[in-house]
C-alpha cells in the first residue's frame, strides 16, 4: 500500500506545499502561495494550514491517509523542538510551528531548514542519488549550502555547517543581513541583484528591465531572464558580477572540501541557464587545477520542488540517520 506525506517549503517569497508518495517521491498535488513579511505570523500560519488542506483535497486523499508533515523554513530553526527561531525574510520569530500544526492536524510534524530539506530531496530522488560526498548550493532569495559526507548531511558542532552565504568574499564590503560586511549572500542572491539593479536605475542607467518591473514589487527571476533575452546590458553586467562572486564561494568549497559533485539549485540557477553556465565556468577557473578538473556540476534535478519533496521525506530521512545528535 502506498503511503503519503506532506512537505512544506517555507521560502523567502513563497510557500510551496506538496502531497508526495513516500516511496517514489512523486508529487500528487501542490499549492504555491506568496508570503508577505508585513502581514504578520498569524496570517502566514493560516496560509500554511490552508495549503495543507488544499493539497489533500487536490490529490483526492483524506487526512487519515497522511503519515506525517515535514517543513523546511528559510532561517534559523530549532530542529528538536520544531520552532522557527528567526526567519527574517518572512518576519517570523520564535514560532512553535510543530506544536501549531500537530494540534491542527493530529499528525507528527518535523522541521528542518530550507537548504537541509532541499538537499534531502536531491539525496533521495534527485541529482544526489547514489552519490556519497557532495555539496548542494542553492542561490535564490539568499545563498545557502549543505554538505553531504558518506551519504549523510553534516550538521556541524552546533548544526550550522554549510553556511556558505556568510563566507566573506569582500573585505569591508556590503552589509549582510547577519551583521557582517562582505558576505557572499550580500553579492550573490536575488535580493543582492535587485538592490544593484535598483541602484543602477537610480543612477540614471538605461535598462530594459524597467518595462517588466512593478514599482515596489520584487524583481523576479523571470524578469531577469526576459531582460537577458533582450540583451539588456545593465542586467547582463549585474548577473556577470553575481556569477563571479558566487563562483568565488564555490571555488573555496571545491578547494577546501574536494567534493566529487556540486549540485546547484535555487531560483537563479533553476530559472536562468546563462547564470548556471557562467557560474560553473568561473568556479572551475577560480579553483585549484586537480579538483576542478574532476568535479562534476549538476543542476538540482527536482528543480523548484527539491525543498518541498525533501520536507515530505524529513521523517524518513531522520529515521535512517537517527544516530546524528544534531539531526
Ligand atoms: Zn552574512
Amino acid at each position: 500500500m502506498n503511503s503519503y506525506s506532506i512537505g512544506i517549503d517555507l521560502g523567502g517569497t513563497k510557500i510551496l506545499t506538496v502531497l508526495a508518495d513516500k516511496k517514489t517521491g512523486e508529487v500528487l498535488s501542490f499549492v504555491k502561495v506568496k508570503t508577505k513579511k508585513d502581514k504578520g505570523s498569524d496570517k502566514l500560519i493560516k496560509k500554511i494550514i490552508k495549503s495543507v488542506k488544499e493539497v489533500i483535497i487536490a490529490a483526492d486523499k483524506k487526512l487519515s491517509e497522511i503519515e506525517n508533515i515535514g517543513m523546511g523554513a528559510a532561517g534559523q530553526t530549532d530542529r528538536q523542538n520544531g520552532i522557527i527561531i528567526n526567519a527574517p525574510n518572512i518576519g517570523l520569530q520564535n514560532v512553535p510551528i510543530k506544536e501549531i500544526l500537530e494540534k491542527e492536524f493530529s499528525k507528527p510534524v518535523y522541521l528542518g531548514n530550507d537548504v537541509e530539506v532541499a538537499t534531502i530531496g536531491e539525496i533521495l530522488f534527485g541529482s544526489g542519488k547514489g552519490e556519497t560526498d557532495f555539496v548542494c548550493i542553492f542561490a535564490g532569495t539568499g545563498v545557502g549550502s549543505c554538505i553531504v559526507q558518506n551519504g549523510k548531511i553534516r550538521y556541524g558542532a552546533t548544526g550550522s555547517a554549510g553556511e556558505i552565504g556568510h563566507i566573506i568574499i569582500e573585505p569591508n564590503g556590503r552589509l549582510c543581513g547577519c551583521g557582517a560586511k562582505g558576505c557572499l549572500e550580500a553579492y550573490a542572491s536575488r535580493l543582492a541583484i535587485e538592490r544593484k539593479i535598483r541602484a543602477e536605475l537610480n543612477r540614471g542607467v538605461n535598462s530594459d528591465i524597467i518595462n517588466y518591473m512593478k514599482e515596489d514589487k520584487p524583481i523576479k527571476t523571470a524578469m531577469l531572464k526576459k531582460a537577458l533575452e533582450n540583451n539588456d546590458k545593465t542586467v547582463i553586467d549585474v548577473l556577470d558580477e553575481t556569477c563571479f562572486y558566487l563562483s568565488l564561494g564555490i571555488a573555496s568549497i571545491i578547494n577546501f572540501y574536494n567534493p566529487s559533485k556540486i549540485i546547484l539549485g535555487g531560483g537563479l540557477i533553476n530559472g536562468i541557464d546563462y547564470f548556471y553556465e557562467k557560474t560553473v565556468k568561473l568556479a572551475k577557473e577560480n579553483s585549484l587545477a586537480v579538483p576542478s578538473r574532476e568535479i562534476v556540476f549538476e543542476r538540482a534535478q527536482l528543480g523548484d520542488f527539491s525543498g518541498a519533496v525533501g520536507a515530505a521525506m524529513l521523517a524518513d530521512y531522520r529515521e535512517i540517520f537517527l544516530d546524528d545528535k544534531n539531526c
